[in-house]
């Protein structure tokens, strides 16, 4: 598969153009009326041609994409066994619940305590609409949904990296976003006018961005000044009566160009209103687990050895339980086994494989929670769901769901990328709450550290034995790798959301990937 080219020049120069004057929800209404650019392409499994009889197909890890490939290959009448190393079913798509055990990198194995049926989403925790092949198992197996607001406009961004008075000072996203952007809608307007603008704009045109401009509701019909307003929101706020509120006062351009973060423009598959599985997304998990016809799927089932003959597979494994080492035969075989383990696994894979696997980088990433026992930035802050963002940590994300509840609720208080994640894995417990904490206090003095009930829980991706990576990142060139990769070996094929490098670290790119290995089984099934 060659990367889909579904952005000719012509068409990102023009939504280059047309971002810069009308950002991004102008560009995601250009983008639907071409091609839904960023959408998920599948939304629905492929028709298989062959029936399957007779035939036995091994399927490595059960993650989403190893059971969806189970579960399909099974309605086919393909005889499969699912092997997983872990005593669960989902992989990446799981939760810390009360009772959930996870051992980190320092030694300690940390049992989750938190209380009211509360969670955390180790890994998938947000669906955008525009993910058809995920919400296709949502809907046909009955996975309940609930909105997960993704972006709330009253929550906070600080930062404690910059120079004059936004520094170490926390600023409401609705105030940062309208002041950003009336005043760039100031400044072209002048442009405009003054006719800075007339070697690459037609007089007719000019007058169409003006009236654009003006039409934002930002800036004086006249003078063109930004002039905050609604838009911006109160200072006090308006009430009954005479009580007509007092208008907030706007930033300076120039502080702002100071504060330099939380820039850019979420992409589309990241909107503001996205879903999530009623309950934790671990439900989509379980959901599949429970769709698989019985005894397809063994756990506690650590793959050691993968080894190919022409007309066949064989497979070591090691019952993590009992520590028996047994082997198993099949026709074919299917591994969703993360790359950086895989690769690290006995085989015969050729020497081409091997260095395609290796060739995208593999993430550092780390998600840990905290259970607060009042839901303070909903009454406090009028902050419902979304994320704060600090310079320190990256982002703090409020739960969408039980708003108002009386148990409080699990923060997602340190989401952590790079050279941050492996700091966080070097901390022990005590001290990954402490660090958590101090974060989440310059956001919220006063009301984080008191709120907090003492139960914490999380992960870190990079740490774990039968993942080593939060995902697969296919950064520039290394894409010419991924055909050697699809096309797999003989009787070796591979598939998880690291075949999908524009859906790596989505569950639609797990899924995706087994429609698309499935596909190809059933080719070369059918070429006999
Ligand atoms: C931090 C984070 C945030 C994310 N956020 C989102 C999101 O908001 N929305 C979204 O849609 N997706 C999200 N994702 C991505 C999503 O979780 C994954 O794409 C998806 O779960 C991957 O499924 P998979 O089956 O490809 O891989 P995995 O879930 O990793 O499954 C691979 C399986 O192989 C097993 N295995 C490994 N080694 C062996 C062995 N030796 N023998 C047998 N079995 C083995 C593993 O135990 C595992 O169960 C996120 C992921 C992460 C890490």
């Amino acid at each position: 598969m060659t990367e889909q080219k579904t952005t000719s020049i012509s068409k990102r120069d023009f939504l280059q153009t047309l971002g810069m004057i009308g950002g991004s929800a102008a560009v995601m209404t250009a983008l639907n009326g071409f091609d839904h650019a960023f959408a998920s392409d599948m939304t629905a499994p492929p028709e298989l041609s062959t029936s399957g009889n007779g035939k036995k197909i091994i399927v490595l890890g059960a993650g989403l994409s190893g059971m969806v490939a189970a579960l399909e290959l099974s309605k086919k009448g393909y005889d499969v066994e699912l092997l997983e190393a872990r005593d669960f079913a989902g992989g990446r798509t799981s939760c810390s619940r009360k009772g959930t055990k996870v051992t980190h990198a320092t030694g300690e194995t940390h049992t989750c305590d938190f209380e009211h049926g509360q969670y955390l989403n180790h890994g998938a925790w947000r669906i955008p609409g525009q993910h058809h092949s995920t919400l296709h198992y949502c809907r046909t197996l009955g996975v309940p949904l609930e909105v997960m607001l993704n972006h709330s406009s009253q929550s906070y961004v600080y930062s404690d990296s910059i120079e004059g008075p936004l520094k170490n000072k926390r600023i409401r996203r609705i105030h940062m976003e309208a002041d950003r952007k009336g005043h760039v809608a100031e400044l072209l307007a002048k442009c405009a006018s003054g006719g800075a603008l007339d070697d690459m704009l037609s007089a007719e045109d000019i007058e169409k961005l003006l009236t654009y401009l003006k039409g934002m509701g930002l800036i004086n019909n006249e003078t063109f000044e930004y002039q905050a307003n609604q838009v911006r929101g109160y200072s006090t706020y308006k009430g009954a009566g005479e009580n007509y509120g007092t208008l907030s006062e706007p930033y300076g351009l120039s502080e702002l160009l100071n504060l330099n973060m939380e820039t850019r423009e979420l992409t589309s598959d990241h909107p503001t209103c996205m879903f999530q599985a009623v309950g934790g997304m671990d439900a989509v998990s379980f959901a599949l687990r429970d769709a698989l016809p019985r005894g397809v799927m063994k756990l506690n089932k650590e793959v050691t050895k993968i080894s190919q003959t022409d007309d066949g597979v064989s497979i070591d494994y090691k019952d993590t339980k009992s520590g028996r080492e047994r082997t198993t035969t099949g026709d074919y075989l299917i591994s969703t086994i993360p790359f950086a383990v895989v690769t690290e696994i006995e085989n015969d894979f050729s020497a081409d494989i091997i260095e395609a696997m290796k060739t995208p980088a593999p993430s550092q990433v780390a998600k840990f929670g905290l259970q607060m026992k009042t839901r303070f930035w909903e009454v406090e802050d009028m902050i419902y769901g979304g994320t704060s963002a600090t310079s320190m940590a990256g982002n703090i994300a409020y739960p969408s769901a039980d708003l108002h509840g009386t148990n409080g609720g699990v923060i997602l208080a340190s989401y952590l990328f790079g050279g941050r994640s492996t700091n966080f894995s070097a901390m022990n417990m005590d001290e990954k709450i402490e660090y958590a904490l101090s974060i989440g206090e310059h956001i919220h003095p006063e009301k984080y550290r008191e709120n907090f009930n003492g139960k914490a829980a999380g992960i870190i991706w990079q740490d774990e034995k039968y993942n080593k990576s939060g995902w697969s990142s296919w950064r520039g060139d290394s894409i010419k790798k991924l055909p050697t990769i699809l096309k797999g070996e003989n009787r070796v094929l591979f598939a998880g959301d690291c075949i999908a490098p524009r859906l790596s670290g989505w569950m639609a790119g797990a899924i995706e990937g087994a429609w698309l290995t499935i596909a190809e089984l059933d080719k070369r099934v059918g070429m006999g």
